[in-house]
Parts: structure tokens; sequence; C-alpha cells
């Protein structure tokens, strides 16, 4: 083992909501350091964003290259409910002027917003396998060990912030999870290329299948589709023990289809075929003695509308005000990170209350827009507005952006309402 390096901060994890962790304490000076076991560019799903990421996107100055280099997203279409007709709801509708986002590929997505943590100041670390917390007398965590090309390293630091995705690999013993048994999904996807694009063509498209599950519909580029099928565990384990391979089920899954059929069925597939857990779930804490848990680490909630990344990288961006916050006065600490989670975890909790009510399909498209209208602590006059402000992430930036790691809790409430109510009028 090498001798031992000492950082402000040690990010586990160099994925979106590492990246931003560490972009974000670089920025504010602080001495950081990413991990990460991958070499980038590597592949990752979860390529569709929302316009509630687009302010700190700004902030970490990647917005314009994300222009120039991604899909436009405009909107989200979905075919779900009891309503026949599929419907459209438009990121220009919601409240804070975001009209539009990016479908990504996650890998170059992904090495831009590494590259730029680089670019701002943060040690980062490609291939670099954290297997070991270090932790002193009294259980704070004050360090990690890492394998990087064969060797063993130690290196302590003030603050680990976990952002290891689903591996949560500080934080396994560090905290339990809650698992939302209703929420036990898997995804099986693949891509295609010369596909038919639906009428808003830079839309994600949505469809509920009558024999349950759902399944997306990607436009990464005009020429490249990524499709995936959404569907309970316990129904793939199902067809998996009746001797149904992945792709049949797939198959099975875009026949049952009327849109998703449409937008293939002259398409030449061209991706292997991918399949992971999609299981929403929560960490007990968010934090601990020494150690913050932000990303997939933290809280997942099912891809329904495209929340991951940019609740990640939310949670990151409280995380690091947090963070540093609690490096210049330590015996603040448990009042900033104790704010960062109670935000967070509000964000986590708004979206899915929401994905469960939606996940019911036998509901009308008014009542799933007055549902989001009514959900959390938003005064929006316009259902369809309240929709997509909702889903967007575009109803939570105040309480993001006027975050106060040093605030009181109750106060927060109210600059969320005050913010929020203004931005509606
Ligand atoms: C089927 C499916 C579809 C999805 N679709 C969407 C979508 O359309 N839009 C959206 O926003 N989200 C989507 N998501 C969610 C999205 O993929 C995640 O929320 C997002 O990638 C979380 O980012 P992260 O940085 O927390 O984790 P990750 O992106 O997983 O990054 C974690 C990083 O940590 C590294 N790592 C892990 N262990 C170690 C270790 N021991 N040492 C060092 N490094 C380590 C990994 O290599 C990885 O690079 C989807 C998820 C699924 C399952």
């Amino acid at each position: 083992m090498t001798g031992t390096k000492q950082y402000d901060v040690v990010v586990v994890g160099g994925g979106p909501a590492g990246s931003t962790a560490a972009s974000f304490l670089a920025k504010a000076g602080r001495s950081v350091l990413v991990l990460e076991r991958e070499r980038f560019p590597r592949y990752h799903i979860g390529e569709s964003l929302v316009t509630g990421m687009s302010p700190m996107l700004e902030e970490l100055g990647v917005l314009d290259e994300c222009e120039r280099r991604f899909q436009r997203k405009t909107g989200i279409n979905l075919k779900w409910g009891k309503d026949p007709q599929p419907w459209r709801s438009d990121f220009s509708q919601a409240i804070g002027g975001h009209d539009h986002t990016w479908h990504v590929r996650r890998d170059e997505f992904d090495q831009l917003l590494l590259d730029n943590a680089r670019e701002l100041g943060a040690d980062v670390i490609e291939e670099a396998h954290v297997t070991e917390v270090l932790t002193d007398e009294t259980g704070t965590v004050t360090g990690v060990v890492y394998t990087h090309q064969g060797t063993k390293h130690r290196v302590t630091s003030r603050y680990v912030v976990d952002a290891s995705g689903q591996s949560r690999t500080v934080t396994r013993k560090l905290t339990g999870v809650t698992w939302q048994e209703d929420l036990r999904n898997v995804a099986v996807w693949t891509y295609f290329e010369g596909y038919t694009p639906i009428d808003d063509p830079y839309d994600i498209m949505v469809e509920a299948l009558d024999q349950g599950g759902w399944i997306w519909g990607i436009p990464l580029s005009d020429n490249q589709l990524s499709m995936g099928y959404v569907l309970p565990a316990d129904q793939l384990s199902e067809a998996t023990r009746a001797g149904r391979s992945q792709q049949e089920v797939f198959e099975q899954g875009i026949a049952n289809s009327t849109i998703a059929r449409t937008m293939v069925e002259k398409a030449t597939r061209t991706g292997e075929m991918h399949t992971a857990r999609d299981w929403s779930h929560v960490s007990d804490s968010f934090h601990g003695p020494g150690w913050v848990a932000v990303g997939d680490t933290a809280a997942f909630i099912d891809p329904l509308f495209s929340s991951g990344v940019w609740l990640g990288t939310s949670g990151a961006w409280l995380a690091a005000r947090a963070i540093n916050a609690a490096l210049d006065n330590p015996k603040d600490a448990d009042q900033a990170l104790g704010n960062f989670d109670a935000v967070y975890r509000r964000l986590y909790d708004d979206i899915l209350a929401y994905v469960r009510f939606f996940m019911d399909p036998t509901r009308l498209r008014e009542e799933y827009m007055e549902r989001a209208q009514g959900i959390g602590r938003t005064y929006i006059e316009n259902s369809r507005v309240g929709f997509i402000t909702l889903i967007s992430g575009v109803k939570a930036l105040p309480e993001l952006v006027s975050f106060d790691p040093m605030g009181e809790e109750g106060m927060l409430e109210v600059i969320h309402e005050v913010a929020t109510a203004a931005a509606a009028r």
C-alpha cells in the first residue's frame, strides 16, 4: 500500500452525481479527489434529461456544450391512462422558461461532466476501484482504500461522498435502505437505426401496455432510437422460467404496443439486448459522520419521468454546498448536512409519490394532471402547467437554487413558497 494522501473531500464514483459534487466543491476552492472504477467513456443507461437540470448545467459551465452535442428534447409524449389518444406535455409550458433539454448518449455526457470536474480543479483517477472504507475509533469515515494499476492506495479526507451509483460502495454498511416493493421492476432495452419518428420528433415517447409495464422511445439522434420495456420483475422471472429469452420478452412488449411498434417496424436493431434492475429505493440516511450519499446511492426512482440524473445531480449540488459549510464551520456540520438531507429527501418524496399515483394506468389525463398540480407545496393554477412543472424538476428549482445549508428548515419552506408563487405569476 502506498503512503496516505489527504484531501478535503474524496468522491467515490465519477458518474453525473459524483462529477457534479466534485465540480462544485472544486469551484469553491476545496481539494477534491474523484475515484472512478471505469475508464471513461463508459456505457450507461439513463439517456433522457429534464429541464430542471438546466440552471445547474449552466452553473457548471457545460450548458452550451450540451446544446452543441446532444439531440434536443422538447417534451413528453404519453399514451397512458384511459384516454384512447396519446397526449403530450411541452417543457415550454412549465414555469421558469426552459423550453428544451437533451437526449444524451451517457458515455459522452458523463465524460463531459467528469472532464469538467477536472478542469475546475478536481483530481480524477480513472480505473481506481474503491475497496475499503476507513473509519476512526468513533466510527467517523476518514477516507478510503482503492486499487489502481494493481497497487493499493490509501487516501484520507474530511468527507467522503458516496456517488458509486447502485454499488453503494461506502454507505452499504453505514445505513439501511428502504426498497419500494410496489416499484420492483426490471428494464430490457436495445437500440435501433432508421426508426420512424412520432409527430413531435424530439419528445420522449412513453407508452403504457394493457398487459402491464410500459415502453420508452428516446430519440438519441435523427437516426438512432433507444427503446426499452419496463415490467414488473416477477413478470420477467415468470417468462424466463417458461423458457423465454429477454429478447423475446422485449419483442412481445413491442408487439403489444401501438406507438412503439410503428416507431421500429421498419427500423434495424443495432444494439445488443441490455437488462437492469429498476427497483426504486431510498437510503435511510443521506449522511453520517464524515460521509454523504448522492445519486443512485442515496435514492433511485423508476425512470418513468426521466428523473434519475436530475435527482442525483440536484442532490450533489445541495451536498456540495452543505459540505462546504461543514468544512468552514465543523461545529455546524450537523445542521448543514441535516438541511441537505431534508431538502434532498423532499425532492425524492415528491417524485416518488407522483410516480406511484401515475403507475395506476386506469385514470384520465385530467386526473393525472390535477394530482401533479396538487403535489408538494406549489401554487399553480393550471393543471397542465402543474404537471410539466413537476415532472421537469422545475418546481423544485427555487428550493434548489436558494438552498442555504445554514438556514432554518422552516425558513426553507417559506423561501420555497414565496419563490414558487413569484415564478408562477
Ligand atoms: C432502465 C433505466 C432507465 C433509466 N432512464 C433514465 C432516463 O431516461 N433519464 C434519467 O435521468 N435517468 C434514468 N435512469 C436513472 C439513471 O441511470 C441514474 O439515476 C443515474 O445514472 C445516476 O447517476 P449516479 O452518478 O448516481 O450513478 P452512476 O451513473 O451509476 O455512476 C456511478 C459511478 O460509480 C462508479 N463506481 C461504482 N463502484 C465504484 C467503486 N467501488 N469504486 C470507484 N468507482 C465506482 C461506476 O463505475 C459509475 O461510473 C434510468 C435507470 C434505469 C435502470
